[in-house]
């Protein structure tokens, strides 16, 4: 078995790796045999520094386990260009895993960075930031997030979130006073469960 660098179970939604250290989670050959086979193969072009095999595999044929062992490389050896050039080309598993990596290693300006070719970004920069404890440079980036078309109403809710969270109620209150639905529902809702607990 090849030793891979970081260790793949402390996953949470940020903290985790969705394909790095995946491949076979489920059973995607039918037998355990198959499975190891497939291990084995793989450890083999890894040995030998086949990378042109694996990344045929892995993006001509859709081999997933290959895709997983092409992106496990890449993040052992910390190169993220290569991650960022696949992502580029439109595939979100290697943006996830460039996201997870920069996230993973607590690197917020390489994240910022990435803001400015992948919106997305963002989000993963303010949830940086709220683990570093940096909550309002959290709360700045969600509020950033809220004017990108396609981010803006998850982004709105996780910082409503966030907000209660951090027991900022005021500021909640005043977004619901000023029309803002989501904030008066997350605050009924909120209050409902407070009242319960007490
Ligand atoms: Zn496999």
């Amino acid at each position: 078995m090849s030793q891979r660098r970081y260790c793949v179970d402390d996953a949470d939604q940020w903290a985790g790796w969705s394909y790095y250290g995946a491949a076979h989670r489920y059973d995607v050959h039918g037998t355990p045999e198959a499975a190891s086979a497939c291990a084995r193969a793989m450890d083999q072009l890894e040995a030998a520094g086949d990378e042109a095999r694996l990344r045929e595999l892995a993006l001509a044929d859709g081999d997933r386990c290959a895709f997983v062992r092409l992106i496990e490389v890449m993040v052992d050896g910390d190169r993220i260009d290569d991650l960022r050039a696949l992502a580029r080309g439109g595939d979100d598993r290697a943006f996830a895993t460039l996201m997870e990596l920069l996230f993973r290693t607590d690197r917020v300006e390489q994240l910022r960075a990435e803001v400015g070719e992948f919106a997305s970004a963002r989000l993963w920069l303010a949830q940086l930031h709220l683990r570093r404890g940096e909550v309002d440079a959290g709360l700045a980036e969600l509020a950033a997030a809220e004017l990108d078309p396609e981010h803006g109403r998850s982004a709105h809710s996780e910082r409503i979130a966030q907000l209660l969270r951090f027991g900022r109620l005021a500021e909640v209150r005043a977004m619901a006073e000023a029309g803002d639905r989501v904030a008066a529902r997350r605050l009924r809702q909120f209050e409902r469960e407070l009242d319960r607990s007490q």
